[in-house]
């Protein structure tokens, strides 16, 4: 294995890379990033960074000089146009570098609005990189009206800062509830009374109609009929994985890249991992849109690069801070039947355990780190505690391993 090429910059890739020498790959490494910074943390973006409380040089995941101290060629600002896997080269810019092994670690794009329904005008905004942050950032100020698409993370972290910071905030959730896609409807419930207490006006099943105004985004229209007048907008309705180059290369899609359980693609020169990746998850197929999966998936992936041979076993776990509550979730709740609550020992601290008859799937914990940590063991460990002593708030959680 002589030269591996990594295209995306972001976590997985980063993670990538430093797992491959940590593990004594002497080869050529090249990073390749669409974006012109090295890799940085995104989960800050809609949290520290933008209520201004964490500086940009703390949101890079190591020194530039970290890579060249590594042998790790970084090559920013470049898109690589296509991969043409007979002759094992990729193209970019007009030039062609060629791999022993590529890996993919391309991500997910957020969905935007349509033009046709404003998705297009000044003052509609996304969430992804440094670059959409630092283009939000002087909309906010105290007073100004935000309309905020989407109440699934982005949406909610988007909302709670800009509800800190003194904005008027709507927001729309086209489903029946928010968070519906990751958690389950207590914890909906516990966030949708957070966020009335700091005065977002969270409407649930209302979708956006369509976004007014000439040039610049000026106001909505809502499903319900309703029309509001907005100073800018911000859109979470989720993301996409990044596979064009791949389909364009022929590997084989399964709602996004799909590899193997060792991270491998259709294509056994190359690989992919972290959230443009699906792999094979407990006799089914999964995706996981989480920083923790970005870094094991990839760090996995290195290690059967160089031969391990080690199937990749995922163990989801996910975080949101909203406000001053941080929510920790462990496990996926998908087939769940029963939550137990179990109250925490501070006013604002509890958890949700989520079963499928007697076995546990998943936790959710807000401002609970002891009920999260207790949880995820036992769900790593494939041991369910008792539901009554998990009920009770007397119950030592040590007790429960
Ligand atoms: P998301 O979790 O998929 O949530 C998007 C929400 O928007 C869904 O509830 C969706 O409802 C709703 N929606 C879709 N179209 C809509 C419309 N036209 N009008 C109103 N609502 C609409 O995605 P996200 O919040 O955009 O986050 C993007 C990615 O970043 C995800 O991978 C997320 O996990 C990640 N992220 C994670 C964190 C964290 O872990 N703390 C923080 C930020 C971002 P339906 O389901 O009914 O379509």
């Amino acid at each position: 294995m002589e030269r591996v090429v990594v295209v995306g910059a972001g976590q997985a890739g980063a993670s990538l890379v430093a797992k491959l020498r940590a593990l004594g790959h002497g080869g050529e490494i090249t990073l390749i990033g669409e974006e012109p910074f090295p890799p940085y943390q995104r989960p800050p973006l809609s949290k520290a960074y933008l209520l201004g409380e964490m500086a940009r040089e703390r949101l890079f995941l190591h020194p530039e000089a970290y890579y060249a101290e590594h042998g790790i060629e970084l090559r920013l600002g470049e898109r690589v146009d296509r991969i043409d896997p007979v002759a094992r080269q990729i193209s970019l810019a007009g030039e062609t570098l060629a791999y022993d092994a590529l890996v993919l670690t391309t991500g997910a794009m957020p969905s935007r609005l349509p033009a046709p329904i404003g998705g297009d005008l000044a003052g509609v905004h996304v969430v992804r990189g440094l670059a959409d942050i630092d283009a939000m950032v002087p909309e906010f100020a105290p007073g100004r009206r935000l309309l905020v698409v989407g109440g699934g993370y982005i949406g909610l972290e988007a909302a709670a800062v800009a509800a800190q910071k003194g904005l008027s905030v709507t927001l729309v959730e086209a489903g029946e509830r928010i968070l519906q896609r990751v958690a389950a409807p207590r914890t909906s419930d516990y966030f949708r009374a957070l966020h009335k207490s700091y005065g977002v006006d969270i409407r649930e099943g209302v979708g956006l109609e369509r976004l007014t105004g000439t040039g610049r985004v000026e106001g909505a229209a809502l499903s319900d009929g309703s029309e509001l007048e907005v100073d800018f907008v911000i859109v979470g309705i989720g993301v996409r994985p990044a596979t064009a180059l791949a389909e364009a290369a022929g590997l084989k899609l399964d709602n996004g890249i799909a590899v193997d359980e060792m991270g491998r693609t259709s294509d056994p020169h190359i690989w992919a991992a972290g959230d443009c990746a699906s792999f094979p998850h407990r006799g089914g197929r999964i995706r996981l849109e989480s920083v923790p999966n970005a870094i094991d998936h990839a760090e996995a992936v290195a290690a059967n690069i160089l031969g391990a041979g080690a199937p990749y076993v995922a163990k989801p776990w996910f975080w949101s801070d909203q406000y001053d509550v941080k929510l920790q979730m462990a496990g996926l709740n998908t087939g769940h039947d029963d939550v137990v609550r179990r109250p925490g020992a501070k006013a604002g601290s509890e958890s949700y355990w989520y079963f499928r008859g007697d076995e546990l799937l998943a936790v959710e914990a807000m401002n609970d780190p002891r009920a999260y940590m207790v949880g995820k063991r036992l769900i790593e460990a494939g041991k369910s505690p008792d539901k009554a002593a998990l009920a009770d708030p007397q119950s030592d959680l040590r007790v429960l391993m």
